[in-house]
């Protein structure tokens, strides 16, 4: 599949979305997507730029008038968002210009940019890109938005059956100009959401400024061996301190997701205030709710088998 806005013909469009593309995962400041945005200074929920027949972005601000709902996560990281529509008076309004321009979005299949809002307090507003949404279709109470998976020219499993999970990379490199960087910036978002952006293992996750800090998305089957860096089944969160001791394979979750421990005598003494050894033999207390988010068992096997070995 070649990259759907290779076929969006106003460039300065194409460019605005690519932007938003890029952020995926990230927290940025009111103040700067003023500076970077169109249409950020004046509108709220969804912005259609004048002039164009699709909508470029919509928001979802905190406090606002519509519950908020959390996205739907995919093994390849592609996921799904219900976007409330426009109304009038309190009452939904499909004739709004607003509205109409996410319909046509649907019919052109052109992508929209989706933010959220993370801090409200004035002065220090910040929003998280959730990044590049196709709009699949309204279900009579909301937009159906279906975000695009890691690998962006993939085509997204959201929606449809899970595919058996891949252990390796088969084309190491990325196929088109995405870089490793963005790669792992995506992977790591998806597993974010998928692991409740708390560690595995103690629980541990905090929101500094709207920003998720001391978490990390670590891969079971590792980069250097080429493992999947495109499907959330491939990985873990954990928090700082647990990623560097998972790396030295002073633990590994097991084929039930139990905790072992390194037979380390001296990592043994010296583990008793991390809590590694609190959860020895038991299984790792936070993990994806659907199913089809856990670690792969083929990544849990390979993971078990160098911890065996090392
Ligand atoms: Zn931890």
């Amino acid at each position: 599949m070649t990259d759907p806005l290779e076929g969006i013909v106003e460039e300065e469009i194409r460019k605005q979305l690519a932007l938003i593309r890029l952020n995926a995962g990230t927290v940025i400041e009111s103040e700067r997507l003023r500076q970077i945005l169109k249409g950020f200074r004046s509108q709220k929920g969804i912005y259609k730029p004048s002039g164009s027949q699709h909508a470029l972005w919509v928001r979802e601000t905190l406090h606002g008038p519509y519950p908020d709902q959390e996205p739907e996560v995919f093994p390849d990281g592609s996921w799904t968002y219900r976007y409330t529509p426009e109304g009038r008076g309190g009452r939904t309004d499909m004739n709004l210009d607003t509205n109409k321009s996410l319909l046509k979005c649907i019919e052109d299949r052109v992508p929209v940019g989706v933010l959220r809002q993370r801090v409200a307090e004035r002065g220090a507003a910040s929003y998280e890109v959730l990044g590049l949404a196709y709009v699949k279709d309204f279900d009579g109470t909301h937009f159906i938005l279906q975000g695009e998976p890691i690998i962006w020219e993939d085509v997204p499993v959201a929606g449809k059956p899970i595919p058996p999970f891949r252990p390796f990379d088969e084309k190491p490199l990325p196929r088109l100009e995405m870089t490793r960087q963005q790669r792992d910036m995506r992977f790591g978002f998806m597993v974010r959401q998928a692991y409740h952006e708390k560690c595995s293992l103690c629980e541990v996750g905090y929101r500094m400024h709207g920003r998720l800090v001391g978490v990390e998305a670590v891969h079971i089957i590792p980069v250097e061996d080429r493992g999947n860096t495109g499907d959330v089944r491939n990985g873990m969160l954990l928090c700082r301190n647990h990623h560097t001791l998972f790396d030295e394979y002073a633990w590994t979750p097991d084929e039930d997701f139990r905790v072992m421990v390194a037979d380390d005598e001296e990592f043994r003494k010296s583990a008793t205030a991390n809590c590694v050894l609190d959860w020895e033999g038991k299984r790792l207390p936070n993990l994806p709710s659907k199913e089809y988010l856990l670690p792969a068992m083929e990544a849990l096997r390979y993971r078990l088998s160098k911890f065996e070995t090392t």
